[in-house]
């Protein structure tokens, strides 16, 4: 059996090493502390789980659904982004619903990307923005983010020549793995940029309601001109811990939003009515959830955080994400760095280098475990040091 170029083509994956280690130790019986995946600890708001049950027994809810979504759910995230960013969308052609914003991500290459065609990557970053590009017979221009800019890419250092190559950039703001945030200046910066070289902005805003200052991350959407350019993904999953339940949203520039609703007409048959429906009351109705998880991730941040700076490190609390992102010591690598925590403290960390060339050097904590959990692994962190 032979296996498709682009199946071959994907890079290999960079936790199969720690993953091995961390199966080593459990078979063991090592009592292992995990603060590698960011999957929210927390149940789903019951009034999202009681809409779920009502509408799950409505006979209408049991057919197909349409890809496209149902208006419903577009106008609940249309009133959402109303709300919360003074944004006005169509819900009928600005908004498609997803099945979980990772599958429009990956998706959305098969739009616009033939082979040869370039996309704009951050790295470090979500792996799905390269891997869909690849997918789709693309190539990833990698678009370093480094501490010294803020995590922010600097678009004057991508070659004119691949500005101009350039189909789709990904952006991500709140940042994964980096914690960092994007003001309105540099969403207008990115959109300048894009409408100059004619590439479309795919922006990833997963985080934008796990926030930890007053002052709350801005939508691209926001800038003059970005509906021309850009589209905004974003998920009921990390806000209201739904990681489960696969519903997320594009929004954003009409033609964009057609091209992704035509290919999933094609390949999908859209999200089970009652969870669009459970999805909607959770935007309309679930606000308070989310904000006892901000305080919530916010004190688990500022535990994390102050341990690491009492022995040794300096990082700066993230404004944002449930990540805390910080150098290995001296002397590591990534990866030798968390199969050494592993070994000695039973702690699991993410190394950087998972999430693309320039994560090397560094490690991620995700704030989703309890805690007295998270209390525990920074004392066995630092007594194994
Ligand atoms: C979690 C996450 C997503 C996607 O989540 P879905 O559950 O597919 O909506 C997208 N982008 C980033 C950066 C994430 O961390």
């Amino acid at each position: 059996m032979q296996e498709a170029q682009r199946l071959q083509k994907l890079p290999p994956y960079l936790f199969a090493r720690i993953e091995k280690k961390i199966e080593e130790c459990k078979a063991r019986g090592v009592d292992l502390i995990s603060l590698g995946i960011g999957d929210p600890d927390k149940p789903t708001p019951s009034l999202v789980i009681e809409e779920l049950y009502k509408h799950a027994l409505d006979p209408e809810n049991h057919k197909y659904p349409t890809s496209a979504g149902m208006i419903e759910f577009r106008k609940a995230v249309a009133d959402w982004y109303k709300k919360r960013f003074g944004v006005e969308l169509d819900p009928k052609d600005q908004i498609v619903t997803l099945i979980g914003s990772k599958e429009g991500i990956a998706h959305i290459s098969f739009c616009y990307v033939d082979s040869g065609d370039v996309n704009l990557v951050p790295d470090p970053g979500y792996p799905v923005y390269g891997i869909g590009t690849i997918l789709a017979g693309g190539e990833p221009y990698l678009m370093e983010l480094s501490e010294d800019n803020g995590f922010l890419p600097d678009f004057d250092a991508v070659p004119e020549e691949i500005a101009r190559r350039a189909k789709l950039m990904f952006l991500n703001y709140p940042n994964n793995p980096t914690g960092a945030v994007a003001d309105i200046e540099f969403f207008k910066k990115a959109v300048d940029f894009a409408k100059e070289y004619d590439i479309i902005i795919c922006h990833d805003a997963a985080y934008s309601e796990i926030y930890f200052e007053d002052k709350k991350p801005p939508s691209i959407l926001e800038v003059d001109g970005a509906m021309d350019v850009a589209i905004e993904f974003n998920s009921l999953s990390k806000p209201y811990n739904m990681t489960g339940w696969r519903i997320g949203w594009a929004a954003g520039c009409s033609k964009v939003i057609e091209s992704l609703t035509r290919l999933k007409s094609n390949l999908d048959s859209g999200v089970f009515q009652a969870i669009q429906l459970a999805g909607a009351a959770a935007l309309k109705e679930a606000e308070e959830t989310v904000e006892e998880m901000r305080q919530i991730y916010k004190e688990r941040r500022d535990l994390v955080v102050d341990s690491l700076n009492k022995i040794g490190w300096s990082i700066k609390k993230p404004e944002a994400t449930f990540y805390v992102w910080a150098p290995v010591p001296e002397g590591y690598t990534s990866e030798s760095f968390a199969e050494y925590i592993l070994e000695k403290a039973a702690v699991v960390l993410t190394p950087g280098n998972g999430y693309g060339k320039h994560g090397e050097g560094y490690f991620r904590i995700a704030l989703t475990v309890e805690k007295d959990k998270l209390e525990e692994a920074m004392e066995r962190i630092r007594k194994a040091l």
